[in-house]
C-alpha cells in the first residue's frame, strides 16, 4: 500500500498526465457531483516543489491530481494560480472549547485548518466516546481528533486528593481507562505536567501510563513539567519517557520561556537530535508567537501563593509584570486589557504583591477539585518570555510542526496562527520554504500526531483542502483585536464539502471525529 501511495506521488510529480488519464475516471463517482480546481499551483503537503495542475475530488475524498480535463459531472472553481494545499491539521489547539455552540469554527477554518486536534495540555473530553457522540449529533465544520488528558483520568480516578504521587493501584485504574480511551480512538496520552493535577505526578507514573499507550500503537505528547526555569530537566524526562515506554514523543508548544535561557534554542535542537540518532522519536509542534497565553498561577510551580520571593523569581526572569496581560478576571472583569504592572501601579503596590494578590482574589472560595475541573477559566494571561530568534529557530527545526494552541477567545493565535507563520518564516524572513512550510502545518502534523490518510494531495486522500494565496495570507489578529480574520484563505473544503469562502463560513457542517491510525513497528 506504501508502495503504491509512492508510485502515484512520484508518476504524479514526474508524469502529471499519464498520472491523470490512469487515475481519471468518470465512473468513480457515478452520482455526479465532483468538484474540480483548475489552473491552482499545488503544493501537496509532502515538501516537494508546487507545480501547476488541477485536483479532482468529492466527499469520498480526492479522486484525480493533475493535468485534468473538464468532465460533465465536474463543477469547476477557478483557482487563477493560487495555491491549493491539504488543509492545515493543527496538533495542539483548544478550538474545542465552545465547539458545540459555535459549530462553524470560524477562528480555526478562516486560517485554513481542516482538522483540529485536541485534549492537550492534559485536560480531555473525558470519555472520549461520549466526545464522539456530542460530535456526531451536532456535527463542526472541522474535523476533531483527540488525545487523553493525564489529568482528566487522574482527576477521575484520584477526585480532590491528587496533590500527591498516585499509588500503584491508581496508576492501574488509570491504566485501564486509559486503554478504553485508546480503543475508542483516542491518538494517546497528552500530559500538562505544569498544571493541576499533572504536576504532582512524578516521571514513573507517566513511564508507566505510556507504556499502556505504546501497546496500543498510541503516541505521546506533552506540556511539560517546565518550559522556562527547568526546561533542560524537562527535555530529558520527555526523552526518558520516550525511551522507557518506547512510543514517539512529541513536545508540545516547544518554546525558551525564560530570560536566562533566551537564545539556547539551538542547544534543545541539539539535545533532540541526539535523542532521535539515538532511536527516540521525539518531535515538537510550535506556535508563531513570542508570547504565550496560560494561567496567572503557571509561573508558580510550588503553587505557593503568599511566596512573595518566588513571585519576584517570576516577574523578573519569566515574564516581565509589563508583559503579563490579564485576557480573563472573573472576579473583576475591567482589568481585563490591564498588565499587572498597570494594575500594581495604580493599586500602589508592588507588581510581586500585586501578582499574588490576583491570584488569591482569582481562587478565593473555591475547592481545588472545582479549581482543577472548571470549564471557564477564572483568570487568564497573556505573557511575553520568548525571543523571536528562538521561535525562528524552532519553526525551522526539521521535526518541528506548526500549531495554534489557540481558542476562538483570548490570545490571537487562536485566528492568526497559521497565516502568520507563512507570512513570517516564509514571506518576510525567508527561513522556510514554502513547501516545506506546507509540509509541516499537513502531512508532518499528521505524522506526529498519528492521522492517517490526510495532509496530502494524492488521490485516495480525504478531500480537506485550502485554496490560498501565498503573496497576500496574512493574520491581522493582535492581543488588542484577537479575533480579527487573517486575510487570503479564499476557500476551505473539509471532506470534500466548502466551509469557507469570502471570507465567511458557508454553513457547511461536515466535520468528522479523527480517530488513530495504529503505528506499525
Ligand atoms: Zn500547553
Amino acid at each position: 500500500m506504501i508502495y503504491r501511495k509512492l508510485k502515484i506521488l512520484m508518476c504524479c510529480v514526474l508524469a502529471l498526465s499519464a498520472c491523470s488519464s490512469e487515475r481519471e475516471s468518470p465512473a468513480e463517482d457515478p452520482s455526479g457531483n465532483t468538484l474540480l480546481i483548475k489552473n491552482a499551483m499545488i503544493v501537496d503537503g509532502s515538501g516537494a516543489a508546487g507545480y501547476p495542475g488541477d485536483v479532482r475530488f468529492d466527499q469520498d475524498g480526492i479522486i484525480a491530481v493533475g493535468n485534468l480535463e473538464v468532465l460533465e459531472t465536474d463543477e469547476v472553481i477557478l483557482a487563477k494560480g493560487m495555491v491549493i494545499a491539504p488543509g492545515f491539521i493543527d496538533t495542539h489547539s483548544h478550538h474545542d472549547i465552545g465547539l458545540d455552540d459555535s459549530p462553524q469554527a470560524v477562528a480555526a477554518i478562516s486560517q485554513g485548518i481542516t482538522t483540529i486536534v485536541v485534549g492537550n495540555d492534559g485536560k480531555s473530553n473525558f470519555p472520549i466516546e461520549n466526545f464522539k457522540q456530542e460530535l456526531k449529533s451536532n456535527p463542526p465544520a472541522i474535523n476533531v481528533a483527540s488525545y487523553t488528558g493525564h489529568g482528566s483520568i487522574r482527576l477521575e480516578v484520584m477526585g480532590a486528593d491528587y496533590k500527591r504521587e498516585a499509588s500503584f493501584e491508581e496508576i492501574a485504574r488509570m491504566q485501564a481507562l486509559l486503554a478504553k480511551e485508546l480503543k475508542s480512538g483516542s491518538l494517546g496520552l497528552a500530559t500538562g505536567l505544569e498544571y493541576d493535577p499533572g504536576i504532582y505526578s512524578n516521571t514513573d507514573e507517566v513511564i508507566t501510563l505510556a507504556k499502556t499507550v505504546a501497546v496500543e500503537g498510541g503516541r505521546y505528547i506533552s506540556h511539560m513539567r517546565s518550559e522556562d526555569r527547568a526546561l533542560h530537566e524537562a527535555v530529558e524526562e520527555l526523552i526518558l519517557i520516550g525511551s522507557e515506554a518506547g512510543l514517539p514523543v512529541q513536545i508540545s508548544h516547544m518554546k525558551l520561556a525564560a530570560v536566562n535561557i533566551w537564545g539556547q534554542a539551538d542547544n534543545v535542537l541539539r539535545r533532540l537530535e541526539a535523542a532521535r540518532a539515538e532511536g527516540i522519536d521525539v518531535t515538537a509542534d510550535v506556535y508563531p508567537y513570542t508570547y504565550w497565553q496560560s494561567t496567572l498561577t503557571v509561573l508558580l510551580p510550588d503553587r505557593d501563593f503568599e511566596d512573595l520571593d518566588a513571585a519576584r523569581f517570576a516577574l523578573e526572569s519569566l515574564a516581565p509584570a509589563d508583559g503579563l496581560t490579564l485576557t480573563v478576571y472573573a472576579p473583576d472583569p475591567d482589568l481585563v486589557g490591564l498588565t499587572v504592572a498597570e494594575i500594581a501601579a495604580a493599586r500602589g503596590k508592588s507588581n510581586e504583591e500585586t501578582y499574588l494578590q490576583l491570584i488569591r482574589d482569582a481562587y478565593e472560595g473555591f475547592t481545588i477539585e472545582e479549581i482543577a475541573t472548571m470549564e471557564e477559566p477564572r483568570e487568564s494571561v497573556i505573557g511575553v518570555s520568548m525571543s523571536e530568534q528562538d521561535v525562528a529557530a524552532l519553526v525551522a527545526w526539521q521535526h518541528s510542526n506548526i500549531c495554534s494552541d489557540g481558542a476562538t477567545e483570548g490570545h490571537p493565535r487562536g485566528h492568526g496562527a497559521f497565516p502568520r507563520a507563512i507570512r513570517k518564516y516564509v514571506r518576510e524572513q525567508g527561513i522556510v520554504t514554502l513547501p516545506d512550510m506546507i509540509r509541516k502545518m499537513t502531512s508532518l502534523s499528521a505524522g506526529h500526531v498519528g492521522i492517517k490518510g490526510r495532509g496530502l494531495i494524492m488521490p485516495g486522500y480525504a478531500a480537506d483542502l485550502v485554496l490560498f494565496d501565498p503573496d497576500t495570507v496574512t493574520d491581522n489578529a493582535t492581543i488588542e483585536h484577537h479575533d480579527r480574520l487573517s486575510e487570503g484563505i479564499a476557500s476551505v473544503w473539509v471532506n470534500g464539502e466548502r466551509v469557507w469562502q469570502n471570507q465567511q463560513t458557508t454553513g457547511a457542517r461536515p466535520g468528522v471525529f479523527v480517530v488513530r491510525a495504529v503505528r506499525r513497528e
